[in-house]
């Protein structure tokens, strides 16, 4: 369980059992390694540069200050199925907690212990949202107070999870696929994490034991 590492992983998280019943993750997954092969290029032509990752284990500041994350139906999907099926012990009893109790939260429901309780499937946002040089401070959006030190990510890896994510909500056309990722339909589709009624994914987890 951790916020971010200074080089993202490029092996594609792997749960056999479980994609063999849900093709749906197998699609997730391999969006997320394009995406974080993406990243990983991307530190490292930067570090080419002279700047250094201020991403680091335990660095949490940005879970609490974004309130507005992008999340698209099928990382939601993956976040209830990996949260109801996956996280067990005190985690689980942490997190259920959290996300019974949003209103006193000055966090994203998913940090605890200032790490990510769903690291392995977090949302392409999270993996997007890399700083250099000075670790944020508490309260800060770097993206708003240093925007120069943010990374950003090369386009054409976020295209392709997009392309590889698409069949999912039916766009199975490769011509299709390419269109809407073009014109930016895709991010209409997105919701907002913060938005949303995290409750109901407590009781799924009491549910299911
Ligand atoms: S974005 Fe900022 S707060 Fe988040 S892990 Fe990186 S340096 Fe830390
Ligand atoms: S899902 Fe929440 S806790 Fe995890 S990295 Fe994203 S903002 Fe942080």
């Amino acid at each position: 369980m951790q916020k971010k590492s200074a080089c993202p992983a490029r092996q594609r998280a792997s749960f056999p059992e479980h994609e063999k019943k849900q093709p749906w993750l197998s699609l997730l997954l391999e969006a997320y390694l394009v995406t974080d092969q993406g990243i990983s290029e991307s530190i490292q032509r930067e570090e080419k540069q002279g700047r250094q990752l201020a991403c680091a284990q335990g660095c949490a500041a940005c879970c609490k200050s974004h309130e507005t994350i992008p999340v698209y139906p099928l990382e939601l999907m993956a976040m209830s199925w990996y949260c109801v099926e996956i996280i067990d012990g005190e985690l689980r009893d942490k997190l259920k907690h959290q996300l019974r109790n949003l209103e006193n939260l000055n966090s994203c429901p998913f940090l605890i212990d200032n790490s990510c309780s769903l690291h392995v499937i977090r949302p392409m946002a999270c993996r997007n949202f890399n700083v250099f040089n000075t670790q944020c401070s508490e309260g800060e959006d770097a993206f708003y107070t240093r925007r120069a030190d943010v990374l950003t990510p090369i386009k054409k890896y976020n295209d392709e999870a997009f392309n590889i994510m698409l069949p999912f909500y039916g766009i199975k056309n490769k011509t299709e696929r390419r269109k809407m990722i073009k014109n930016g339909g895709m991010h209409q589709l997105a919701k907002v994490m913060r938005d949303l009624n995290w409750q109901t994914l407590a009781d799924k987890m009491d549910a299911f034991g």
